[in-house]
């Protein structure tokens, strides 16, 4: 049994534009790679564990950010593909374009860090049949944005409706409704792509084993739960071929310290302490561990769940 620790390194302007709020111009706009990825490094440090980092092209057009990617790929780490843009109407925009933002975040990866990537997230958890094609087209071998949890879709529509009613608009989406039926363990994606069939190898992202429920088991969730309610989600897990644990570089922050009080209001996450949110997520992966999990990153799941 494998689980897989997957942080998407969406920069402080990701979380602007789903609120719509403008974009900080003080040097809070750079907290995930200049704050939180040290943190990341040093907890994985800690296990003595390889995750997986995705990277969002044009961040890396900021120094900084290329050298925290180049640190993570020598010390092990893979580094995915997470777009280019990361727009959050990818999967409405045309193959080609969606196969350019690929293309160019690719690039950059390769630019930062000497190596191309081979698996993919897309922005806001959302993929559609073109995409994969896409994907297959560029060689990739895995994809892990397919979250198949209906608690998170309910929640993120209402997110959404709430922002507009109170006059702003958020650039985020929500997908096909379909997604929801697609298996919760990796599979190989049919068409439409939450069947089975026998195309990319998909790695969903992780829900609990409660068939009924299939809560969220993501960084915002487990984080918030607390350190008791964080062990209670991971034993929820039950025992599976993967559990595919993705987190967002935010997830370490502090409102307080790193200079984010001002997106504290908007994203609920930020109103728990960095180190109460570290202590929760390292309550989960302990028990992953205890249960017998052995931590991979999400490539090598690929490879060995072949
Ligand atoms: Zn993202």
């Amino acid at each position: 049994m494998f689980a897989s620790i997957s942080v998407d390194l969406d920069e402080i302007p990701c979380y602007s534009a789903i609120h719509g709020l403008e974009p900080p111009t003080d040097g809070s706009a750079h907290a995930v790679y200049e704050r939180g990825v040290a943190r990341f490094e040093s907890w994985l440090r800690q296990l003595d564990a390889r995750a997986t980092f995705f990277a969002i092209g044009r961040d890396l057009d900021h120094a900084p950010a290329r050298d925290a990617i180049a640190r993570l790929h020598g010390a092990g780490h893979e580094i995915g593909n997470h777009t280019f843009h990361h727009r959050y109407d990818f999967t409405r925009r045309s193959a080609e374009s969606q196969g350019d933002d690929i293309r160019r975040g690719a690039d950059a990866i390769e630019h930062a860090c000497g190596e191309r990537p081979v698996g993919f997230r897309a922005p806001g958890y959302t993929i559609v049949d073109a995409t994969f094609e896409q994907l297959t087209a560029q060689g990739y071998e895995y994809d892990s944005s397919v979250f198949p949890c209906p608690p998170y879709y309910a929640a993120k529509a209402a997110a959404i409706a709430s922002i507009a009613a109170r006059g702003r608009r958020s650039h985020s989406i929500v997908d096909d409704p379909r997604v929801l039926t697609a298996p919760a363990d990796p599979y190989r994606v049919g068409t439409p792509y939450h069947r089975r069939g026998d195309g990319m190898l998909e790695l969903p992202i992780g829900v609990t084993g409660l068939a009924s429920a299939r809560l969220p088991f993501i960084g915002t969730t487990v984080a918030m739960a607390g350190e008791r309610g964080a062990r209670w989600l991971a034993r929820a897990m039950g025992r599976r071929p993967l559990v595919n644990l993705e987190l967002h570089g935010i997830d370490l922050l502090d409102a307080e310290a790193d200079g984010l009080a001002w997106l504290k209001p908007y994203q609920p996450d930020l109103k728990r302490a960095g180190q109460a949110k570290l202590a929760a997520l390292n309550s989960a992966v302990t028990v992953l561990l205890e249960t017998g999990y052995t931590l991979v990153t999400l490539h090598e799941a690929a490879h060995r769940l072949e």
